[in-house]
């Protein structure tokens, strides 16, 4: 029986209905309004988009949303006093420097740069840290979407065996570090990993994150198996058009899955829904704010 495809765009939609209630609860009972301020260096076609969604999102949660360019010929010296002034900025919550930035800013500089309590993509070493000895930490974006539609959709992880294939510090290992938080037995899997098909016929949970073109073949998949795809790979079709496809075989997996995320459609929309929620995490931390549970 064909899997079913898990809507993670309708999911993210009732996560930012929620996020806009508690800006709301947060305005009329406390006067606080979130902030988030997302700095663009450069002209990134790709990164445009993904700032002008995020923009958005904030904006419609009834939040203050800030954006900040830079010239693509910008110095690390410019971003990061970018970065101090709005580390200094009591009205900004959270701050997001969109990458990849240009060959002559040091990414790990300027992320480190960041106040580790304003650190909304969850990348700062002092979070990642956190992260790795199960302190409380501000999580990354994409990995708190995946995990939340998994334990959506199947409840108690404890005992599954999870294959995360990739490794990058923005998406694999958090991903697998929060599915070890949930009980799951990990593997993770890379570009050396040996017979990866195999290894991934062997997840319950299947995680993609790898940036392949519909590298993730059907029979690689345990039946009844969860498959969530992480990339984003954008492929010539005809006519000289492009579209965008996930690291999976889709329609093959959801032959043989119980559940696959689509893409577009599928994390996608959960990271940005998980931006504007460390946001507002952010917020309230430093004003010391407990938002009521039933909100
Ligand atoms: P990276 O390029 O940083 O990491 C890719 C990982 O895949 C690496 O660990 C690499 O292994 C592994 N890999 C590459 N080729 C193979 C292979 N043939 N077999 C097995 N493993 C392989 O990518 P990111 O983690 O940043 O992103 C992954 C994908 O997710 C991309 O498509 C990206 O666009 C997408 N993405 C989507 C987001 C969303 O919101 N939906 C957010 C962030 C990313 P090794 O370490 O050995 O090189």
């Amino acid at each position: 029986m064909a899997g079913q495809k898990i809507d993670g765009k309708q999911f993210a939609e009732s996560v930012r209905e929620r996020v806009a209630r508690q800006v709301d609860y947060l305005q009329s009972e406390h006067k606080l309004k979130p902030g988030l301020a997302v700095v663009l260096v450069g002209e990134d076609p790709a990164s445009q988009v993904y700032v002008r969604n995020k923009n958005t999102a904030t904006l419609k949660a009834g939040m203050k949303s800030e954006e900040i360019r830079l010239e693509a010929s910008a110095s690390q010296e410019e971003v990061l006093e970018v970065v101090r002034k709005l580390n200094e900025d009591s009205s900004i919550h959270g701050i997001l420097v969109q990458l990849p930035l240009p060959p002559q800013v040091d990414e790990t500089a300027v992320i480190n740069a960041i106040d580790p309590a304003k650190d909304v993509d969850g990348f700062h070493v002092i979070n990642t840290g956190r992260q790795a000895v199960g302190l409380d930490a501000m999580m990354p974006c994409t990995p708190l979407g995946c995990i939340t539609l998994l334990k959506e959709r199947l409840g108690d992880l404890s005992g599954l065996n999870a294959v995360v294939v990739g490794r990058s510090n923005i998406v694999g290992k958090p991903m697998a570090s929060l599915l070890l938080a949930e009980s799951c037995t990990v593997t993770i899997a890379h570009s050396r990993t040996k017979d990866l098909p195999e290894v991934c016929k062997r997840a319950d949970i299947l995680v993609a994150a790898v940036g392949r073109p519909e590298m993730i073949r059907g029979d690689w998949i345990k039946p009844g198996a969860t498959v969530i795809d992480v990339g984003i790979n954008r492929v010539n079709v005809d006519g000289g058009k492009t579209r965008l496809v996930g690291d999976v075989n889709f329609e093959e997996a959801i032959a043989i899955a119980e559940g696959v995320t689509p893409v577009p459609g599928g994390v996608g929309p959960m990271t940005i829904a998980f931006l504007l929620v460390n946001t507002v995490t952010a917020a309230c931390r430093a004003h010391n704010i407990q938002l009521p549970e039933d909100i």
